[in-house]
């Protein structure tokens, strides 16, 4: 291992067959957001997640908007929200108008915290502002806690869009992630497990309003053979040629899963004699892709800091991050509503001591030592 390349968190990685995938596409000229790919492609993602559809979309974000104007979602309407996640979660929240609220993680997933959302639904329900929705997100691989969460969304009558962006592939209790709300969405976007360099999916069990989304997916054009528009629609389908891209990823997801649990298996090994060092959990009957490696600095058993860490790797070319900076903590959502875990903050302190490793499926072992080895240095030194 020279050093000299870097080595990433994940970047895309081909399995073989997408070339094959695009020529199709190029030598039936459909160089169009429809077309054989994107067809297979849905039917391909909806029998893998478990679900009656999907609408592949040109991005994850896009499909998070469409599931939120689906539901009704609009001005001044409330939305429930996991915290600690990547801003695509809420802003299409803001795109609606809505008034997001945010929901603290519990420390045996990372995910939504059942007791924290059961609290933000006690009070909106006195208030008499029940949400319009609740976005549970999957992080890192890792499916939410469904079983608790669903039946209090339930008690209240409020739909679940599900964020699988980051947890293609991760099961709960034996059943994989995306189809545990009313909608599902993935993120096929270039740091994903899978990519086709940038794209979405929005799965559901209910096909007619999939159908609703593809029409506003596609500018809401009304059925006529002029172009005649009564409602507001966007342009959001996914290309046939990026289908062709995703057709061929999705041939080698498994595989990929196998790897990304391989290298998380290698770093918990090899680092586990380092006291001050945990790992994300993996919740009792989930199992986790693992799509990122997320360890943790005890900050009771060392005074090293999770950037310290994260500036010593980035001197051997090695990309390191914090976990996702909670939402309630972002300058853009200032005076948002937020509920804890309890007196404890836990998706406040997983940034503060949280560090993303390098979990790239096309890294190599010896790749991965170097990686080791330097982490390695960094807690021994003085
Ligand atoms: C990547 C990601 C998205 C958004 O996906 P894009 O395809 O990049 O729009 C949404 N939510 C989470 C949690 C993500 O990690």
């Amino acid at each position: 291992m020279s050093g000299y390349d870097r080595i990433y968190l994940a970047s895309p990685h081909m399995g073989g067959n997408e070339q094959k995938y695009i020529n199709r596409a190029f030598e039936t000229n459909w160089i169009a957001p429809l077309g054989e790919n994107v067809d297979l492609f849905e039917q391909e993602i909806a029998s893998y997640a478990g679900s009656n559809g999907a609408l592949a979309l040109s991005s994850g974000t896009a499909a998070i908007h469409l599931a939120l104007i689906l539901l009704g979602v609009g001005r001044d309407d409330v939305v429930f929200c996991s915290s600690l996640t990547f801003i695509a979660s809420a802003n299409p929240i803001l795109y609606q108008g809505a008034i997001p609220v945010f929901i603290d993680s519990e420390p045996d997933t990372w995910n939504m915290s059942p007791s924290a959302l059961r609290s933000a639904f006690e009070l909106y329900a006195a208030r008499k502002k029940l949400p319009k929705a609740v976005v549970v997100v999957n992080l890192y691989g890792q499916s939410a806690d469904y079983n608790q969460i669903k039946d209090i969304c339930d008690s209240y009558g409020v739909p679940i869009v599900e964020d699988a962006a980051e947890s293609l592939g991760a099961t709960y209790h034996g059943k994989r992630t995306g189809g545990f709300g009313k909608f599902g969405i993935f993120s096929f976007n270039g740091n994903k497990i899978i990519t086709t360099s940038g794209g979405g999916m929005l799965v559901s069990d209910d096909t007619a309003a999939l159908e609703k989304a593809r029409f506003y997916s596609t500018q809401a054009r009304d059925k006529a053979i002029h172009y005649q528009h009564s409602e507001l629609g966007y342009n959001y389908r996914l290309s046939n040629v990026l289908a062709g891209i995703g057709r061929g990823q999705l041939e080698v997801l498994d595989e990929r899963i196998n790897k990304k649990r391989e290298i998380f298996e290698r770093y918990r090994e090899q680092l586990q004699d380092i006291d001050s060092i945990r790992f994300m959990p993996e919740a009792n009957g989930c199992t986790s892709t693992r799509w990122l490696t997320v360890m943790t600095i005890d900050p009771d058993a060392t005074n090293k800091k999770t950037y310290e860490l994260i500036n010593y790797l980035q001197q051997y070319n090695i990309e390191s991050r914090p976990v996702w900076k909670p939402l309630h903590m972002q300058p853009l959502f200032q005076n948002i509503d937020y509920f804890r875990y309890n007196e404890l903050d836990v998706s406040q302190n997983l940034f503060y001591n949280g560090v993303c490793l390098p979990s790239d499926t096309n890294m190599t072992e010896n790749t991965q030592d170097f990686v080791i080895d330097k982490i390695r240095a960094f807690f021994h030194q003085r």
